[in-house]
């Protein structure tokens, strides 16, 4: 890595959205796309323009022919050979010959004359009937971005696979299947420009134990590899080139946090009950079979929510039912007796397959997502609820559906249940015939009408995530209006009392896995609305459990009264904080939005 020249103490300010503290050089990724720079040159700077163009294509070709190798090395050659694709657009005379022209002739920098041309080319084969030209019209837009990388010094996201040394990544954007497979070995924490606190990437984040910032508008424009940085996931901070003081300050910070943590060690074994007696499941939410570790370490009840996408993305096919099996046995068998929840495919969003055709959607979140989707590709959902059939008999299974919005989309995903229970059976195949279905309450219409759902399934999860963003019409990805995201609008609190009782009434319980779960200062509010479970990230799972068992249930039930008759988001929060640090003291509501130290 370059080694930037040094400059003072700087310090970027974004949302904090994964708790923890971490020191190391900056790795910046690059967005080629982004504020390119634009500028006439002299004669005499022509020579060196060429060169760099000349430079960034040999750095381009060799990047191609590692990645080349990586894949042929994991998947046979056959999947590798795309890239000889690649390399012929790289080498392509006619358009060096145009890039250098724009050069010589009209004087332009590098970046914009190669930008300029490669535009003008991927538009042309685009809209080329020939679909192995428009195919070469994507691989140009896939080279130019690492050609661009290279020629402002910006390293693309592979390099996230090959690191020597660990660092804290610098992104515009990370989506979540890259993400997914970060190593925590050497990525010590990361930020990015855009994001919010339930962007998939941020609850990735949390899983993953990895300090993250997002949010931070341009920092990857203004930050360069190399640097020394200080990225602080409580506060929400990176701090580059810390100071001693600095240094000894956050050196504090960590001790009193993992001092802290070493206390919650004992609780482990202990249930989730409040100091008057009400006991609340207290449950994880997983992304990977492997996580069953982390849900027994933690002290979970089970899992309230295995979120089954990342099993699908990040690979070239889809899984077949016997890898969704042994992935779904695989965690049944290791925490039974306790539940397992498996929640049905939640692709798109801000989650797709790169080989699933997915439409060019507008508003990707009020798409063709989740449920609508696998209702609609019955042979994808055919695979996994056949999987999670077979897996019932290993362990306490239960299935639940995500983004119900209404009572039909609900009977249609049962009948198939049925449907495919009597293929098992007719293939002397064993499943538990008895297990357990619930509904994810996350569309307002679902919290309306829970009274019809109630009386269709076993339990509801209240995915406040969704629910949120979808009845206050704030996108859950965009810091511009991340301050709008409020979990304390009187109107969420009334759509998870009304669930609430819906529930009850029909004797059903209620659990919440959205983050709202795992925020400390809302603990004692949720309790008090009356839900039975609790489901959030491992990380946060000791502190919540914490605040539970220093909770009294006769304070949480007036907050709620309070709340639900209060007309300001502001005020129902501060009364929330209030009860969530009298009960607890300070250190325990610090997570991923607070230092131990504020
Ligand atoms: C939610 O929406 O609250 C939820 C738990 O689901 P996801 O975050 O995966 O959309
Ligand atoms: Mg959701």
């Amino acid at each position: 890595m370059p080694e930037p020249s040094r400059v003072g103490e700087r310090v970027f300010r974004g949302i904090p959205v994964s708790g923890g503290v971490c020191r190391g050089k900056l790795l910046v990724l690059g967005k080629a796309q982004a504020q390119i720079p634009d500028r006439a040159i002299a004669e005499e700077e022509v020579a060196g323009e060429l060169q760099r163009f000349h430079d960034a294509r040999i750095r381009t070709r060799q990047q191609i022919l590692e990645v080349q190798h990586q894949v042929s090395e994991r998947t046979g050659d056959k999947d590798a050979s795309i890239f000889e694709a690649h390399l012929l657009v790289l080498e392509d005379p006619t358009l060096i010959g145009a890039v250098t022209r724009l050069i010589q002739e009209d004087k332009l920098n590098v970046e914009q004359a190669f930008r300029r041309v490669t535009e003008q080319f991927a538009a042309a084969w685009a809209a080329i009937e020939d679909e192995y030209l428009r195919e070469r019209a994507s691989d140009l837009r896939d080279i130019s971005e690492r050609v661009m990388n290279n020629l402002l010094g910006h390293a693309d996201e592979n390099a996230l696979s090959k690191l020597s040394e660990p660092c804290i990544v610098i992104a515009h954007d990370l989506a979540p299947s890259t993400t997914a497979q970060l190593d925590k070995k050497q990525v010590l924490g990361f930020a990015t420009d855009v994001g919010s606190k339930t962007s998939h990437t941020a609850i990735l984040a949390r899983s993953l134990r990895i300090p993250a910032v997002v949010g931070l508008h341009g920092a990857s424009q203004q930050l360069a590899s190399g640097y020394d940085a200080l990225l602080d996931g409580f506060t929400g901070t990176i701090v580059i080139n810390p100071s001693d003081q600095t240094l000894f300050e956050y050196g504090q910070i960590v001790r009193k946090q993992a001092d802290f943590l070493d206390s919650l060690r004992d609780l482990r074994d202990k249930p989730a009950v409040t100091c008057d007696g009400v006991e609340i499941i207290l449950s994880a939410n997983i992304e990977q079979a492997a996580d069953a570790d982390s849900v027994m370490e933690c002290g979970a009840a089970g899992v309230g929510l295995f979120r089954t996408e990342y099993l699908f993305i990040n690979r070239e096919t889809l899984p077949t039912e016997e890898e969704q099996y042994q992935a779904y046995r695989q965690v049944a068998a290791a925490l039974k007796p306790q539940p397992v929840i498996i929640r049905t495919l939640d692709l798109g969003g801000d989650k797709f397959l790169s080989h699933l055709t997915s439409p060019n959607e507008a508003n990707p979140f009020l798409g063709w997502r989740a449920i609508r989707l696998c209702l609609q590709e019955r042979d994808i959902f055919r695979a996994q609820l056949r999987a999670i059939l077979r897996a019932s008999v290993e362990g306490n299974i239960k299935l639940m559906y995500p983004m119900i919005s209404g009572l039909e989309e609900l009977l249609q995903a049962n009948a198939l249940v049925e449907e495919y229970k009597a293929e098992l059976r007719a293939e002397n195949l064993p499943f538990d015939d008895a297990l357990e279905i619930g509904a994810m309450i996350e569309i307002p219409s679902a919290a309306v009408n829970a009274d019809a759902l109630a009386k269709r399934v076993k339990f509801f999860s209240l995915g406040t995530n969704d629910l949120i963003q979808y009845s206050l019409a704030v996108d859950r990805l965009n810091e511009r209006i991340a301050h709008l995201y409020e979990p304390t609008n009187p109107a969420i609190l009334r759509l998870i009392k009304m669930t609430v009782d819906a529930a009850h009434k029909q004797g059903i319980w209620v659990g919440v896995c959205g983050e709202m779960a795992g925020d400390p200062e809302l603990t004692p509010l949720l309790l008090g609305l009356g839900v039975d479970e609790l489901s959030v990230t491992p990380g946060i799972l000791p502190q919540i459990k914490f605040l539970i068992r220093r909770t009294r249930m006769s304070e949480a039930n007036e907050l709620a009264a309070f709340a639900l008759n209060c007309e300001s988001s502001a005020e129902i929060l501060a009364r929330s904080q209030n009860l969530a640090r009298q009960v607890t003291g300070s250190l325990a509501t610090a997570s991923a939005g607070q230092s131990v130290l504020a």
